[in-house]
């Protein structure tokens, strides 16, 4: 037999199934409420303007060339978007002991961030990774895929429809010492539940007292609250305790740079010292990985964020975006608690945060809402708040009313 005639057939990837199965519905008024990529008031991709200026910027700048960049990345972009995230006043920056490296977007910097922890972290024999229940389905192929193993903590409670604050309180101090937490930095996805301030602060103190590792996942700074230092606050709150961490940063939805894959991990640590050799580990990492990161994301996000103006700019973009989302929650909330008087409680739907919503429908329910409705949704009732839009909003809501009743 050939040599690959033995590898079995891998199921097609959940979202990307969806967006075909709504992609062939001839409906006119199907609705994509899978997709997880922010979607204008017409169902339209949206360039950032802020990121239009930038592109013509380079395109006009003469001195650029497609040399590699250095295997940690672009400076410039590395140490702004440390600052974004951080803060620009953080201790950790001050103290030279952050290790910034690009990465490709998100999901690279979790895998590298995850890379690094296979090699390094030895305080618990094999190492094991404690994912909030549910996630971004990707992180627990990111993890394994490194020999780690992932370990649910209960995060969402479908009975409030809300966070299971006590639950995740409790795994944190039934952990053994120095675990590795998974925590979304804002807009959990996929719940769109975040603790509050307050559930933070006390999340940190048993994080702290427990010695654990704090593995940040930010991928919507800005895009939640509609403000950059609003949504990193968590992170900046655990550097401020000296809790161990590290983040992992995406601009992909922050700036509209999906497919340019700009990202970047951060690592907090205790010294200069220190942080020089994490550095030269994760360098040695990445080379054997990507040998060095994609230049023109990096060129793009690093203008804007080195530029007074076009920093100013991009602020205002991003809550055009988070603006339209929050929206769509009240419109969302109101016509069915309201208008329809759709039975149960949807407040949810505007208290939740981010891309996405968790409706609190059943797997029942969404299959109507498809079947019958020409609405897609993933099967444990999330939404994208970004698939819906003026024109369509009622429609769905209409769609939900008649499949809860
Ligand atoms: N982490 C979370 C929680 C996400 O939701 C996403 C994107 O959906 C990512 C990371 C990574 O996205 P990207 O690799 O496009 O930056």
């Amino acid at each position: 037999a050939e040599v690959w005639q033995s590898v079995p057939l891998a199921p097609p990837d959940s979202i990307f199934k969806l967006t075909a199965a709504y992609k062939a519905d001839t409906f006119e008024k199907k609705v994509n409420l899978g997709v997880g990529a922010y979607r204008d008031d017409n169902d339209k991709p949206w360039v950032l303007p802020v990121v239009k200026k930038a592109t013509q910027i380079l395109l006009n700048d003469e001195s650029l060339d497609h040399e590699y960049l250095p295997i940690t990345g672009l400076a410039e972009f590395t140490s702004a978007a440390a600052k974004l995230i951080l803060g620009p006043d953080s201790p950790a920056i001050k103290e030279d002991r952050t290790v910034s490296v690009q990465t490709i977007s998100g999901t690279g910097a979790n895998h590298l961030g995850a890379l690094f922890l296979s090699r390094f972290y030895h305080w618990n024999g094999s190492p094991k990774i404690y994912l909030s229940n549910p996630t971004w389905a990707n992180h627990h192929a990111i993890f394994r895929n490194v020999g780690i193993e992932p370990v649910d903590y209960p995060y969402y409670d479908p009975k409030t429809i809300g966070l299971d604050f006590n639950g995740f309180i409790d795994a944190l101090k039934n952990a053994v010492d120095r675990s590795v937490f998974l925590l979304h930095a804002c807009a959990h996805n996929p719940t769109g539940v975040d603790p509050t301030q307050e559930q933070w602060k006390a999340i940190a103190e048993v994080i702290k007292a427990k010695g654990h590792y704090a593995f940040f996942d930010c991928a919507y700074q800005g895009f939640a609250s509609g403000d950059l230092d609003r949504d990193a606050w968590a992170v900046r709150h655990f550097v401020e305790q000296g809790i161990p961490l590290l983040v992992c940063q995406s601009f992909a939805k922050n700036a509209g740079l999906y497919g340019e894959r700009v990202g970047a991990l951060h690592l907090v640590s205790v010294d200069q010292d220190t942080a020089k050799r994490v550095k030269s580990q994760m360098s040695v990492l990445q080379r054997s990985e990507i040998s060095n990161p994609p230049a023109h994301g990096a060129r793009l996000v690093s203008l804007i964020l080195n530029d007074a103006g076009l920093f100013e700019e991009w602020k205002r973009d991003i809550r055009t975006m988070a603006e339209r989302i929050k929206e769509m929650r009240r419109e969302l909330r109101r016509l069915l608690a309201e208008e329809l008087e759709t039975p149960g409680n949807w407040d949810h739907i505007e208290r939740q945060i981010g891309m996405f919503s968790f409706t609190g429908l059943n797997g029942e329910q969404c299959r109507l809402l498809t079947e019958e409705g020409h609405i897609y949704l993933t099967g444990n009732g999330r939404i994208s708040m970004a698939g819906l839009n003026s024109r369509n909003v009622r429609y769905v809501a209409e769609q939900i009313d008649r499949v809860v009743r």
